[in-house]
Protein backbone atom coordinates (compact mmCIF):
# COMPACT_ATOMS: atom_id res chain seq x y z
CA UNK A 1 0.00 0.00 0.00
CA UNK A 2 2.58 2.43 0.83
CA UNK A 3 4.83 1.62 -2.01
CA UNK A 4 1.59 2.62 -4.24
CA UNK A 5 1.42 5.62 -2.68
CA UNK A 6 4.93 6.63 -3.47
CA UNK A 7 4.39 5.42 -6.58
CA UNK A 8 1.51 8.15 -7.03
CA UNK A 9 3.32 11.18 -5.54
CA UNK A 10 6.45 10.35 -7.55
CA UNK A 11 4.51 10.36 -10.50
CA UNK A 12 2.15 13.61 -9.45
CA UNK A 13 6.02 15.24 -8.74
CA UNK A 14 7.53 14.25 -12.08
CA UNK A 15 3.87 15.50 -14.19
CA UNK A 16 4.33 18.85 -12.32
CA UNK A 17 7.18 19.08 -13.97
CA UNK A 18 5.38 19.78 -17.35
CA UNK A 19 2.31 20.97 -15.81
CA UNK A 20 1.80 22.72 -12.18
CA UNK A 21 -2.17 22.38 -12.67
CA UNK A 22 -1.45 18.48 -12.60
CA UNK A 23 -1.06 19.28 -9.02
CA UNK A 24 -4.58 19.73 -8.66
CA UNK A 25 -5.42 16.26 -9.59
CA UNK A 26 -3.38 14.93 -6.83
CA UNK A 27 -5.61 16.58 -4.41
CA UNK A 28 -7.89 13.27 -4.38
CA UNK A 29 -4.97 11.38 -3.75
CA UNK A 30 -3.98 13.43 -0.91
CA UNK A 31 -7.27 13.29 0.71
CA UNK A 32 -7.57 9.17 0.07
CA UNK A 33 -4.58 9.33 2.00
CA UNK A 34 -5.86 11.81 4.84
CA UNK A 35 -9.27 9.66 5.17
CA UNK A 36 -7.49 6.39 5.40
CA UNK A 37 -4.10 6.94 7.02
CA UNK A 38 -3.25 9.37 9.53
CA UNK A 39 -3.82 12.96 9.78
CA UNK A 40 0.13 13.78 10.36
CA UNK A 41 0.93 11.42 7.36
CA UNK A 42 -1.61 13.03 4.83
CA UNK A 43 0.23 16.65 6.22
CA UNK A 44 3.59 15.42 5.33
CA UNK A 45 2.33 14.14 1.89
CA UNK A 46 0.33 17.60 0.88
CA UNK A 47 3.69 19.82 1.98
CA UNK A 48 5.78 17.36 -0.02
CA UNK A 49 3.37 18.39 -3.46
CA UNK A 50 3.66 21.71 -2.49
CA UNK A 51 7.27 21.94 -1.49
CA UNK A 52 8.03 19.58 -4.52
CA UNK A 53 6.12 22.48 -6.75
CA UNK A 54 8.04 24.99 -5.57
CA UNK A 55 11.26 23.73 -6.18
CA UNK A 56 10.34 22.37 -9.72
CA UNK A 57 8.84 26.05 -10.31
CA UNK A 58 12.56 27.67 -8.81
CA UNK A 59 14.91 25.00 -10.67
CA UNK A 60 12.61 25.74 -14.19
CA UNK A 61 12.78 29.14 -13.52
CA UNK A 62 8.85 29.34 -14.27
CA UNK A 63 7.33 31.58 -12.18
CA UNK A 64 5.32 30.73 -8.95
CA UNK A 65 1.71 30.41 -9.38
CA UNK A 66 0.34 31.76 -5.93
CA UNK A 67 -3.53 31.42 -6.98
CA UNK A 68 -2.79 28.05 -7.91
CA UNK A 69 -1.24 27.36 -4.72
CA UNK A 70 -3.90 29.14 -2.73
CA UNK A 71 -7.01 27.55 -4.70
CA UNK A 72 -5.08 23.85 -4.09
CA UNK A 73 -4.33 24.87 -0.03
CA UNK A 74 -8.32 25.50 0.15
CA UNK A 75 -9.31 22.31 -1.90
CA UNK A 76 -7.48 20.22 -0.33
CA UNK A 77 -8.06 21.30 3.02
CA UNK A 78 -12.01 21.73 2.57
CA UNK A 79 -12.23 18.32 0.59
CA UNK A 80 -9.83 16.96 3.99
CA UNK A 81 -12.92 17.94 6.32
CA UNK A 82 -15.18 16.42 4.10
CA UNK A 83 -13.86 13.40 4.52
CA UNK A 84 -13.08 13.69 7.58
CA UNK A 85 -16.73 14.46 8.80
CA UNK A 86 -17.82 11.67 6.42
CA UNK A 87 -15.91 9.52 7.91
CA UNK A 88 -16.98 10.95 11.60
CA UNK A 89 -20.58 10.02 10.79
CA UNK A 90 -19.80 6.44 9.42
CA UNK A 91 -17.58 5.56 12.55
CA UNK A 92 -20.23 7.14 14.99
CA UNK A 93 -23.20 4.91 13.11
CA UNK A 94 -20.96 1.92 13.31
CA UNK A 95 -20.51 2.68 17.13
CA UNK A 96 -24.51 3.34 17.74
CA UNK A 97 -24.56 0.09 16.16
CA UNK A 98 -22.27 -2.20 18.49
CA UNK A 99 -23.80 0.50 21.28
CA UNK A 100 -27.02 -1.02 20.02
CA UNK A 101 -25.94 -4.89 19.74
CA UNK A 102 -24.70 -4.54 23.36
CA UNK A 103 -27.63 -3.27 24.81
CA UNK A 104 -29.63 -6.25 23.17
CA UNK A 105 -27.26 -8.64 24.96
CA UNK A 106 -27.15 -6.18 28.15
CA UNK A 107 -31.11 -5.99 27.95
CA UNK A 108 -31.09 -9.80 27.82
CA UNK A 109 -29.23 -9.66 31.28
CA UNK A 110 -30.98 -7.61 32.68
CA UNK A 111 -34.03 -9.36 31.44
CA UNK A 112 -32.36 -12.59 32.87
CA UNK A 113 -31.73 -11.06 36.48
CA UNK A 114 -35.59 -9.70 36.58
CA UNK A 115 -36.86 -12.62 35.45
CA UNK A 116 -36.07 -14.30 38.38
CA UNK A 117 -37.91 -11.52 40.69
CA UNK A 118 -41.04 -11.98 38.22
CA UNK A 119 -41.54 -14.53 37.20
CA UNK A 120 -39.49 -17.19 38.91
CA UNK A 121 -40.61 -16.45 42.34
CA UNK A 122 -40.90 -20.23 43.48
CA UNK A 123 -37.44 -20.37 42.83
CA UNK A 124 -35.54 -20.25 46.00
CA UNK A 125 -32.75 -17.86 47.06
CA UNK A 126 -30.34 -20.10 46.50
CA UNK A 127 -31.50 -21.38 43.22
CA UNK A 128 -31.54 -17.68 42.25
CA UNK A 129 -28.28 -16.45 43.41
CA UNK A 130 -27.08 -19.72 41.41
CA UNK A 131 -28.65 -18.24 38.25
CA UNK A 132 -27.11 -14.61 38.62
CA UNK A 133 -23.74 -16.25 38.76
CA UNK A 134 -23.89 -17.95 36.04
CA UNK A 135 -25.79 -15.27 33.92
CA UNK A 136 -23.05 -12.79 34.76
CA UNK A 137 -20.00 -15.27 33.79
CA UNK A 138 -21.93 -16.13 30.42
CA UNK A 139 -22.22 -12.33 29.49
CA UNK A 140 -18.74 -10.97 30.82
CA UNK A 141 -17.11 -14.13 30.22
CA UNK A 142 -15.60 -14.14 33.32
CA UNK A 143 -13.99 -17.70 35.27
CA UNK A 144 -15.73 -17.20 38.52
CA UNK A 145 -18.89 -15.71 40.06
CA UNK A 146 -19.35 -15.90 43.83
CA UNK A 147 -22.98 -14.30 45.39
CA UNK A 148 -22.48 -14.13 49.56
CA UNK A 149 -25.47 -13.15 51.61
CA UNK A 150 -24.64 -11.08 54.66
CA UNK A 151 -26.04 -13.03 58.00
CA UNK A 152 -25.39 -12.08 61.47
CA UNK A 153 -22.02 -14.22 61.19
CA UNK A 154 -20.61 -12.19 58.14
CA UNK A 155 -21.06 -12.54 54.75
CA UNK A 156 -21.59 -16.73 53.42
CA UNK A 157 -20.91 -17.81 50.17
CA UNK A 158 -24.87 -18.50 48.84
CA UNK A 159 -23.83 -19.63 45.28
CA UNK A 160 -20.57 -19.85 43.83
CA UNK A 161 -18.88 -21.62 40.53
CA UNK A 162 -15.71 -21.94 42.84
CA UNK A 163 -14.54 -25.48 43.85
CA UNK A 164 -15.99 -26.35 47.18
CA UNK A 165 -12.89 -27.62 48.42
CA UNK A 166 -12.04 -23.72 48.15
CA UNK A 167 -15.16 -21.79 49.48
CA UNK A 168 -14.04 -21.64 53.20
CA UNK A 169 -10.92 -19.92 51.71
CA UNK A 170 -12.69 -17.11 49.60
CA UNK A 171 -15.33 -17.07 52.38
CA UNK A 172 -12.91 -15.40 54.66
CA UNK A 173 -11.18 -13.21 52.22
CA UNK A 174 -14.10 -11.78 51.15
CA UNK A 175 -14.85 -10.93 55.02
CA UNK A 176 -11.34 -9.52 55.26
CA UNK A 177 -12.39 -7.48 51.97
CA UNK A 178 -15.66 -6.30 53.41
CA UNK A 179 -14.37 -4.98 56.38
CA UNK A 180 -11.07 -3.39 54.32
CA UNK A 181 -13.43 -1.36 51.98
CA UNK A 182 -15.78 -0.48 55.50
CA UNK A 183 -12.89 0.90 57.07
CA UNK A 184 -12.06 2.91 53.74
CA UNK A 185 -14.86 5.05 55.91
CA UNK A 186 -16.66 5.57 52.68
CA UNK A 187 -19.96 6.42 53.23
CA UNK A 188 -21.20 4.84 50.14
CA UNK A 189 -19.63 1.52 49.95
CA UNK A 190 -17.21 1.10 47.04
CA UNK A 191 -16.10 -1.58 44.76
CA UNK A 192 -12.72 -3.04 45.37
CA UNK A 193 -10.97 -3.91 42.05
CA UNK A 194 -7.59 -5.75 41.99
CA UNK A 195 -5.62 -6.80 38.99
CA UNK A 196 -2.12 -7.35 38.15
CA UNK A 197 0.54 -8.40 35.42
CA UNK A 198 1.57 -10.89 37.44
CA UNK A 199 -1.53 -13.53 39.65
CA UNK A 200 -2.90 -12.15 42.24
CA UNK A 201 -1.61 -13.27 45.46
CA UNK A 202 -4.76 -13.65 48.19
CA UNK A 203 -5.67 -17.28 49.12
CA UNK A 204 -6.55 -19.50 46.37
CA UNK A 205 -6.07 -16.81 43.42
CA UNK A 206 -2.37 -18.41 42.79
CA UNK A 207 -3.41 -22.28 41.89
CA UNK A 208 -6.58 -20.40 39.84
CA UNK A 209 -4.00 -17.89 38.13
CA UNK A 210 -6.11 -15.24 39.27
CA UNK A 211 -5.58 -11.81 37.47
CA UNK A 212 -8.74 -9.86 37.92
CA UNK A 213 -10.33 -9.31 41.20
CA UNK A 214 -13.77 -7.40 41.53
CA UNK A 215 -15.24 -7.24 44.69
CA UNK A 216 -18.60 -5.29 45.23
CA UNK A 217 -21.12 -5.13 48.60
CA UNK A 218 -24.41 -5.56 47.20
CA UNK A 219 -26.41 -3.14 48.86
CA UNK A 220 -30.09 -1.24 49.16
CA UNK A 221 -29.56 2.18 50.51
CA UNK A 222 -27.64 1.59 53.45
CA UNK A 223 -28.27 -2.03 53.81
CA UNK A 224 -25.86 -4.32 52.70
CA UNK A 225 -27.31 -7.42 51.21
CA UNK A 226 -24.16 -9.24 50.32
CA UNK A 227 -21.77 -9.18 47.95
CA UNK A 228 -20.60 -9.94 44.29
CA UNK A 229 -17.19 -11.08 43.80
CA UNK A 230 -15.94 -11.53 40.13
CA UNK A 231 -12.42 -13.08 39.28
CA UNK A 232 -10.57 -13.94 36.15
CA UNK A 233 -7.51 -15.50 34.87
CA UNK A 234 -7.08 -12.29 32.18
CA UNK A 235 -7.39 -8.89 33.70
CA UNK A 236 -8.47 -7.45 30.51
CA UNK A 237 -11.68 -8.75 29.96
CA UNK A 238 -13.19 -6.91 32.61
CA UNK A 239 -11.24 -3.64 32.15
CA UNK A 240 -13.06 -1.88 29.50
CA UNK A 241 -16.36 -2.86 31.18
CA UNK A 242 -18.89 -0.24 30.88
CA UNK A 243 -19.08 0.90 34.35
CA UNK A 244 -22.66 2.89 34.02
CA UNK A 245 -24.19 -0.23 32.45
CA UNK A 246 -22.49 -2.27 35.20
CA UNK A 247 -23.84 0.01 38.15
CA UNK A 248 -27.05 -0.94 36.35
CA UNK A 249 -26.64 -4.65 36.81
CA UNK A 250 -25.48 -4.34 40.30
CA UNK A 251 -28.95 -2.70 41.61
CA UNK A 252 -31.07 -5.03 39.93
CA UNK A 253 -29.26 -7.92 41.37
CA UNK A 254 -29.85 -6.32 44.91
CA UNK A 255 -33.34 -5.66 43.97
CA UNK A 256 -33.83 -9.05 43.20
CA UNK A 257 -31.71 -10.09 46.21
CA UNK A 258 -33.91 -8.02 48.92
CA UNK A 259 -36.99 -9.44 47.11
CA UNK A 260 -35.45 -13.27 47.73
CA UNK A 261 -34.41 -12.11 51.04
CA UNK A 262 -38.10 -10.74 51.91
CA UNK A 263 -39.31 -14.32 50.36
CA UNK A 264 -37.43 -16.01 52.29
CA UNK A 265 -38.40 -14.56 55.58
CA UNK A 266 -41.57 -14.65 55.40
CA UNK A 267 -41.27 -18.40 54.39
CA UNK A 268 -39.09 -19.37 57.58
CA UNK A 269 -41.96 -17.33 59.53
CA UNK A 270 -44.61 -20.20 58.08
CA UNK A 271 -42.34 -22.76 58.87
CA UNK A 272 -41.96 -21.44 62.44
CA UNK A 273 -44.21 -22.55 65.47
CA UNK A 274 -46.00 -19.38 66.60
CA UNK A 275 -46.24 -20.58 70.29
CA UNK A 276 -42.68 -21.96 70.74
CA UNK A 277 -40.55 -20.24 68.54
CA UNK A 278 -39.02 -23.33 66.99
CA UNK A 279 -39.97 -24.79 63.26
CA UNK A 280 -43.01 -26.27 62.97
CA UNK A 281 -44.12 -29.68 61.10
CA UNK A 282 -44.24 -28.56 58.08
CA UNK A 283 -40.55 -27.49 57.73
CA UNK A 284 -39.19 -30.85 59.43
CA UNK A 285 -41.45 -32.77 56.80
CA UNK A 286 -39.40 -31.10 54.45
CA UNK A 287 -36.32 -31.45 56.12
CA UNK A 288 -36.59 -34.91 56.38
CA UNK A 289 -37.21 -35.32 52.75
CA UNK A 290 -34.34 -33.40 51.60
CA UNK A 291 -31.95 -35.28 54.23
CA UNK A 292 -33.77 -38.76 52.23
CA UNK A 293 -32.83 -37.32 48.82
CA UNK A 294 -29.44 -36.26 50.30
CA UNK A 295 -28.82 -40.18 51.72
CA UNK A 296 -29.78 -41.02 48.18
CA UNK A 297 -26.85 -39.81 46.84
CA UNK A 298 -24.44 -39.49 49.65
CA UNK A 299 -25.55 -42.49 51.74
CA UNK A 300 -25.36 -40.52 54.75
CA UNK A 301 -28.09 -41.84 57.48
CA UNK A 302 -29.91 -39.81 60.16
CA UNK A 303 -32.05 -40.18 63.22
CA UNK A 304 -35.45 -38.75 64.99
CA UNK A 305 -36.12 -38.78 68.69
CA UNK A 306 -39.38 -37.93 68.86
CA UNK A 307 -40.32 -36.10 72.68
CA UNK A 308 -43.34 -36.36 74.76
CA UNK A 309 -43.82 -34.21 77.76
CA UNK A 310 -45.26 -36.64 80.82
CA UNK A 311 -48.49 -36.09 82.30
CA UNK A 312 -48.68 -32.99 80.58
CA UNK A 313 -52.43 -32.72 81.04
CA UNK A 314 -52.18 -33.17 84.59
CA UNK A 315 -49.94 -30.46 84.46
CA UNK A 316 -52.02 -28.19 83.07
CA UNK A 317 -54.49 -29.12 85.34
CA UNK A 318 -52.05 -28.60 88.34
CA UNK A 319 -50.24 -25.48 87.09
CA UNK A 320 -52.63 -23.91 84.45
CA UNK A 321 -52.80 -23.61 80.70
CA UNK A 322 -50.70 -20.57 80.42
CA UNK A 323 -47.82 -21.90 82.50
CA UNK A 324 -48.00 -25.11 80.51
CA UNK A 325 -47.02 -22.77 77.67
CA UNK A 326 -44.59 -21.31 78.98
CA UNK A 327 -43.09 -24.64 79.96
CA UNK A 328 -43.56 -25.78 76.12
CA UNK A 329 -41.29 -22.89 75.48
CA UNK A 330 -38.54 -23.43 77.56
CA UNK A 331 -38.13 -26.80 76.91
CA UNK A 332 -37.99 -26.56 73.47
CA UNK A 333 -35.53 -23.46 73.22
CA UNK A 334 -33.27 -25.47 75.97
CA UNK A 335 -33.12 -28.19 73.49
CA UNK A 336 -32.70 -25.94 70.81
CA UNK A 337 -29.16 -24.08 72.31
CA UNK A 338 -28.34 -27.88 73.34
CA UNK A 339 -27.78 -29.19 69.98
CA UNK A 340 -25.52 -28.93 67.13
CA UNK A 341 -26.30 -25.74 65.17
CA UNK A 342 -25.47 -26.79 62.10
CA UNK A 343 -26.58 -30.72 61.63
CA UNK A 344 -29.34 -30.48 63.95
CA UNK A 345 -32.95 -28.94 64.47
CA UNK A 346 -36.36 -28.95 66.78
CA UNK A 347 -39.51 -28.94 65.49
CA UNK A 348 -42.80 -29.00 67.57
CA UNK A 349 -45.02 -31.78 65.42
CA UNK A 350 -48.08 -30.50 67.77
CA UNK A 351 -49.46 -30.51 71.13
CA UNK A 352 -47.10 -31.33 73.63
CA UNK A 353 -44.71 -33.13 71.50
CA UNK A 354 -41.65 -32.15 69.56
CA UNK A 355 -39.34 -34.24 66.94
CA UNK A 356 -35.78 -33.96 67.13
CA UNK A 357 -33.76 -34.12 63.46
CA UNK A 358 -30.06 -35.59 63.67
CA UNK A 359 -28.22 -35.35 60.52
CA UNK A 360 -24.83 -37.72 60.02
CA UNK A 361 -25.14 -40.05 62.81
CA UNK A 362 -26.46 -43.20 63.80
CA UNK A 363 -28.82 -44.18 66.78
CA UNK A 364 -26.06 -45.47 68.97
CA UNK A 365 -24.02 -42.63 68.55
CA UNK A 366 -27.32 -40.27 69.18
CA UNK A 367 -28.70 -41.95 72.33
CA UNK A 368 -26.13 -40.25 75.01
CA UNK A 369 -26.67 -37.09 73.59
CA UNK A 370 -30.50 -37.73 74.37
CA UNK A 371 -30.22 -38.95 77.51
CA UNK A 372 -28.07 -36.31 78.36
CA UNK A 373 -31.37 -33.90 77.39
CA UNK A 374 -33.85 -35.95 79.26
CA UNK A 375 -31.41 -35.45 82.88
CA UNK A 376 -31.50 -31.74 81.79
CA UNK A 377 -35.11 -31.54 81.43
CA UNK A 378 -35.79 -32.91 84.56
CA UNK A 379 -33.20 -30.33 86.36
CA UNK A 380 -34.54 -27.62 84.45
CA UNK A 381 -35.55 -24.79 86.78
CA UNK A 382 -39.14 -23.60 85.41
CA UNK A 383 -41.31 -21.46 88.04
CA UNK A 384 -44.59 -20.35 88.03
CA UNK A 385 -45.92 -17.09 88.77
CA UNK A 386 -45.96 -16.99 92.13
CA UNK A 387 -41.50 -18.40 92.01
CA UNK A 388 -42.64 -22.23 92.65
CA UNK A 389 -40.58 -24.47 90.87
CA UNK A 390 -42.69 -27.15 88.49
CA UNK A 391 -40.94 -29.98 87.56
CA UNK A 392 -41.60 -31.94 84.29
CA UNK A 393 -39.97 -34.21 82.70
CA UNK A 394 -40.53 -35.95 79.36
CA UNK A 395 -40.10 -39.19 77.31
CA UNK A 396 -37.70 -40.11 73.83
CA UNK A 397 -38.11 -42.53 71.48
CA UNK A 398 -35.46 -42.83 69.06
CA UNK A 399 -35.57 -44.15 64.97
CA UNK A 400 -32.75 -44.11 62.62
CA UNK A 401 -33.40 -43.89 59.05
CA UNK A 402 -32.77 -45.78 56.44
CA UNK A 403 -32.48 -49.18 58.92
CA UNK A 404 -35.98 -48.70 61.17
CA UNK A 405 -38.01 -46.74 57.96
CA UNK A 406 -37.26 -46.03 54.36
CA UNK A 407 -39.87 -42.95 54.66
CA UNK A 408 -40.89 -40.27 56.83
CA UNK A 409 -44.01 -42.10 57.83
CA UNK A 410 -42.25 -44.91 58.62
CA UNK A 411 -40.15 -43.56 60.46
CA UNK A 412 -42.13 -41.49 62.59
CA UNK A 413 -44.38 -45.10 63.34
CA UNK A 414 -40.90 -46.77 64.68
CA UNK A 415 -40.00 -43.69 66.96
CA UNK A 416 -43.44 -43.68 68.32
CA UNK A 417 -43.18 -47.05 69.41
CA UNK A 418 -39.86 -46.46 70.83
CA UNK A 419 -41.68 -43.35 72.88
CA UNK A 420 -44.92 -45.72 73.57
CA UNK A 421 -42.29 -48.02 75.10
CA UNK A 422 -40.84 -45.32 77.17
CA UNK A 423 -43.86 -44.16 78.49
CA UNK A 424 -45.53 -47.92 79.18
CA UNK A 425 -41.78 -48.52 81.10
CA UNK A 426 -42.09 -45.78 83.78
CA UNK A 427 -41.95 -42.11 81.35
CA UNK A 428 -38.98 -40.18 81.69
CA UNK A 429 -37.06 -42.59 79.69
CA UNK A 430 -35.45 -42.64 76.41
CA UNK A 431 -35.90 -45.65 73.98
CA UNK A 432 -33.91 -46.70 70.61
CA UNK A 433 -36.20 -48.72 68.30
CA UNK A 434 -33.51 -50.99 67.65
CA UNK A 435 -33.98 -51.72 71.60
CA UNK A 436 -37.31 -52.96 72.05
P1 LIG B 1 -48.40 -38.78 78.72
O1 LIG B 1 -47.35 -38.80 79.74
O2 LIG B 1 -48.95 -40.12 78.44
O3 LIG B 1 -47.96 -38.10 77.48
O4 LIG B 1 -49.58 -37.95 79.35
P2 LIG B 1 -50.16 -36.60 78.83
O5 LIG B 1 -51.06 -36.06 79.82
O6 LIG B 1 -49.02 -35.70 78.47
O7 LIG B 1 -50.85 -37.05 77.51
P3 LIG B 1 -52.14 -36.57 76.77
O8 LIG B 1 -51.91 -36.81 75.30
O9 LIG B 1 -53.32 -37.25 77.41
O10 LIG B 1 -52.26 -35.05 77.01
C1 LIG B 1 -51.53 -34.10 76.30
C2 LIG B 1 -51.85 -32.77 76.90
O11 LIG B 1 -51.00 -31.78 76.41
C3 LIG B 1 -53.25 -32.34 76.62
C4 LIG B 1 -53.19 -30.86 76.42
O12 LIG B 1 -53.84 -30.16 77.41
C5 LIG B 1 -51.71 -30.57 76.55
N1 LIG B 1 -51.31 -29.64 75.51
C6 LIG B 1 -51.25 -29.87 74.18
N2 LIG B 1 -50.89 -28.73 73.54
C7 LIG B 1 -50.72 -27.77 74.47
C8 LIG B 1 -50.36 -26.41 74.44
O13 LIG B 1 -50.13 -25.81 73.39
N3 LIG B 1 -50.27 -25.74 75.60
C9 LIG B 1 -50.55 -26.36 76.80
N4 LIG B 1 -50.43 -25.66 77.92
N5 LIG B 1 -50.89 -27.64 76.85
C10 LIG B 1 -50.99 -28.36 75.72
MG1 LIG C 1 -48.86 -36.50 73.61
MG1 LIG D 1 -47.63 -36.20 77.00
Amino acid sequence: MGIIVLLVFIAIITANYFNPIILFLSSPVIIYVYSVRSKSKALFYFLTAIISYLIISYTTNTEVDYILLGVYTILTISLGIIFYLLMKKKKNELNQLGERLISIEGNALLKNVLKLAVKDEHMTIQESTEKISKVIINYYHVGYCTVFLKTERGLKIIATNIDKQITSYIEKFANFKYEEIKQEGNEEIAASITCGDEVLTYPTAAIRGIRYLNFIPLELGKKVLGALMIEDTDRRKMEDLEEDFFKIVIENISIVLQNFIYKDKLVSAAMVDGLTQVWNRTYLEKLIKDEIKLHKSNGSSFCIAILDIDNFKQFNDTYGHLHGDKVLKEISQFINKNIRKDNDIIARYGGEEFVILFTKVNEHEIYYKVENIRQEIEKLNITNDVGMRTPVTASFGIAEYPNQGVNMKELIEKADKALYFSKSNGRNKVTKYSDI
